[in-house]
């Protein structure tokens, strides 16, 4: 019989699993707390009776992601990782330093089906989705990498959550669980392109974090080019449960915007999206593009970049430039697994 992994498994179900075994809840605890310490081994569970290691030895297991290649950039403490599963598919997370502390970007899933285009993980398009379990072991494993806790996480790396609803759900309950990562859910952002009816079930589900949503256009006719989900979810549609997330959480949402030279950055368009976002509750990321080889877009120039900050600043709208994090290291979605993923082609 299969042996079942513990891994990603929620407290209940773990406590379902051991009443299976004839054990009591509290050993279910004890086990929760040491898989979210990292540990994989079940003689490494000290507080564990030897007949019960045993016992969990015959039947379960605790999966373990590995790192597959780790790139350190040189300009600050970014790292980026490309996880190896155990399937053998990969999947890239980044570790970032703030003043505030360690942040972890994680993906959803192995590729992606949405088609961004000027996003490295769209080419090939999606594999699967990543299970809870696997999730969590992204950020276990860069801090068993960084001998640090990770404070933040944002679920941003490659795929779109979701569409992986009911096991990022699970996952952001683990982060936020004392007994695991005991991670605020104000602490957590997630990353979406925007598809309106999860928007709507993650505002009324009680959890909440911080909302991502990624525009990149202030209208429907360039946005349709640059991201495919716009023809099933325009901008209005989306904004509207955009707002819906706003007042079932009273959390601000993020808007990303990736400036592309010539596309996306000219003076129209900031106006356009000024006049969009009035009023709104929200904050314009601008994002510097981190260009993907062979994808024909460029990143905007310095001062094309600070004259579109302007005139959203001068409309009221907050706003910050992302600054670029390990721009030396491919550190945008995808870049690293498509880059290792064309040398073993
Ligand atoms: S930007 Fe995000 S949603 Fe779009 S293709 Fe890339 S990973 Fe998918």
């Amino acid at each position: 019989m299969e042996k079942r992994n513990l891994k990603g498994l929620t407290l209940q179900e773990l406590e379902e699993f051991m009443a299976a075994l004839g054990e009591p809840a509290y050993r279910a605890r004890q086990i929760f707390k040491w898989i979210y310490k990292g540990v994989t081994r079940f003689e490494l569970m000290t507080d564990l009776p030897k007949n019960l290691m045993q016992k969990l030895n015959d039947k379960a297991r605790i999966s373990m992601i590995e790192i597959y290649r780790k790139i350190e950039s040189s300009l600050d403490q970014t790292i980026k990782y490309v996880f190896l599963l155990e399937d053998g598919n990969m999947v890239e997370g980044v570790k970032m330093e703030y003043s505030f502390g360690m942040s972890a970007c994680v993906s959803s899933q192995v590729g992606c089906r949405m088609g961004c285009a000027f996003c490295a993980s769209a080419i090939g398009g999606m594999v699967r989705n990543l299970t809870a379990g696997e999730m969590a072991d992204e950020v276990l494993a860069i801090e068993k990498d960084t001998g640090k806790k990770v404070g933040r996480v944002v679920v941003m790396g490659s795929g779109e959550p979701l569409l992986n609803y009911d096991e990022l759900i699970k996952f952001l309950n683990l982060l936020n669980s004392p007994l695991a990562f005991n991670i605020s859910f104000r602490r957590i952002t997630i990353s979406t392109c925007g598809i309106v009816p999860e928007i709507i079930r993650l505002a009324d589900e009680g959890i909440p974090v911080t909302l991502a949503v990624s525009l990149h256009a202030p209208d429907d006719s360039l946005r349709n080019k640059l991201m495919p989900v716009n023809r099933n979810y325009p901008i209005l549609q989306l904004l509207d449960a955009c707002k819906y997330y706003i007042i079932k959480t009273k959390r601000r949402i993020t808007f990303e915007y990736a400036l592309i030279s010539q596309v996306n950055d000219t003076i129209e368009c900031a106006q356009k999206l000024s006049r969009l976002l009035k009023g709104m509750l929200c904050h314009v990321n601008l994002i510097p593009l981190n260009a993907v080889r062979g994808k024909g877009f460029e990143k905007s120039k310095p001062d094309q970049v600070a004259a579109f900050k302007n005139i959203l600043s001068n409309s009221g709208i907050s706003n910050t430039v992302r600054r670029e994090m390990g721009a030396d290291i491919e550190a945008a979605c995808g870049q690293l697994r498509r880059s290792i993923l064309d040398e073993v082609k």
